[in-house]
């Protein structure tokens, strides 16, 4: 396949939505008027850690999965996942009445794990990092002849997360920005080619946490490189983009306006405020564009909406965080 056939555009965000129509949620938008009143520019919030699953990585599996031949749904589904990926693509699997595989790596929080086998269906835990657990996938993918999806890096799953974007332009026809959570990109990717395709003076831009983020020094290094995986509350977004990254590192140089780095006080900040003023409960993936806003890390020139991606946070840090435990308490 050529490049040029990678690149994931609004008609194939357009086929996704009609392909997962009536098995993902249109996740409500609302107005933050505490976030409102500080920016001076109206704030929405996309509700999106109400989806099923709990976050919005059901809409790209959802949309891989109906794309899949037959014969392909007869072999079953493999995938490497922090969590909420392999718990959608359980969900999505277990709808569908085929078998899936989730490979993690030991750093995967427990609560992530238990959700994923509940939902039926098998997990290999290994290795420290994503790409220990990717090793796994492609032994599967050789010798036991699953299907790949991964978490970012295909078509169909950015084409699925795409249409979150759609729903956003719907929602606030006149956003002038659009903040992303950044890990793999194949969210940023998705949304991005959805709101520019729709609105293209919108912006987009993407938010990671300073403590490993591989997109944001991968762009920087103007190709993908690894950085070390260290823990962080924004555990969702974790791990690298792939040396051998396809599609979303091309998508995201192209179409992403600026990318953002948190520290975790911020990130923790996001959680507390989305607590506190909001009453909603995110996890530290889901809370960075909060995040962002609280710090001034992003100008706010009109209408701005925010994705909290993703709730599936442990609840005993969660209340820990808002009860105000520092990061260095944390550590001690
Ligand atoms: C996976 C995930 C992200 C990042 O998505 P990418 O496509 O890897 O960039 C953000 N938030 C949550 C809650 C996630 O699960």
């Amino acid at each position: 396949m050529s490049v040029i056939e990678m690149i994931v555009e609004l008609q194939h965000i357009r086929a996704a939505r009609e392909r997962i129509a009536g098995k993902v949620e249109r996740t409500p938008i609302v107005l933050s008027q505490s976030l409102s009143d500080r920016a001076g520019r109206p704030v929405h919030l996309k509700l999106e850690h109400h989806q099923t699953t709990g976050a919005f990585k059901l809409r790209g599996a959802s949309n891989a999965i109906a794309a899949l031949s037959a014969e392909e749904k007869s072999r079953g589904v493999v995938a490497a996942s922090t969590g909420n990926h392999g718990r959608a693509l359980a969900h999505a699997a277990k709808l569908e009445g085929i078998r899936a595989v989730i490979c993690m790596s030991r750093l995967v929080p427990e609560n992530k794990l238990d959700a994923i086998r509940r939902l039926g269906a098998d997990i290999r835990i290994v290795g420290n990092s994503q790409d220990d657990a990717q090793q796994e996938v492609d032994r599967l993918v050789a010798e036991e002849g699953l299907v790949m999806l991964p978490p970012f890096d295909h078509p169909d799953i950015v084409a699925g997360q795409g249409t979150l974007g759609l729903e956003i332009m719907e929602q606030v026809p006149d956003a002038a920005a659009v903040l992303v959570p950044l890990s793999g990109g194949g969210l940023a990717a998705g949304v991005a080619a959805a709101v520019k395709g729709v609105s293209p003076r919108t912006k987009v831009i993407g938010i990671s946490m300073a403590r490993g983020a591989a997109m944001k020094a991968s762009l920087d290094a103007g190709r993908p490189v690894q950085v070390e995986e260290l823990p962080t509350l924004a555990d969702s977004l974790g791990g690298g983009i792939g040396l051998d990254n396809r599609l979303t590192f091309a998508m995201c140089r192209g179409l992403l306006d600026d990318v953002v780095l948190l520290s975790e006080e911020e990130i923790a900040a996001g959680i507390r405020h989305a607590y506190e003023e909001e009453r909603e409960i995110v996890e530290g993936a889901g809370a960075v564009g909060i995040g962002a806003l609280l710090a001034g890390k992003v100008e706010v020139n009109g209408p701005t909406v925010l994705i909290l991606s993703g709730k599936n946070i442990d609840m005993d840090l969660h209340r820990r965080i808002v009860c105000g435990e520092t990061i260095a308490e944390r550590a001690a």
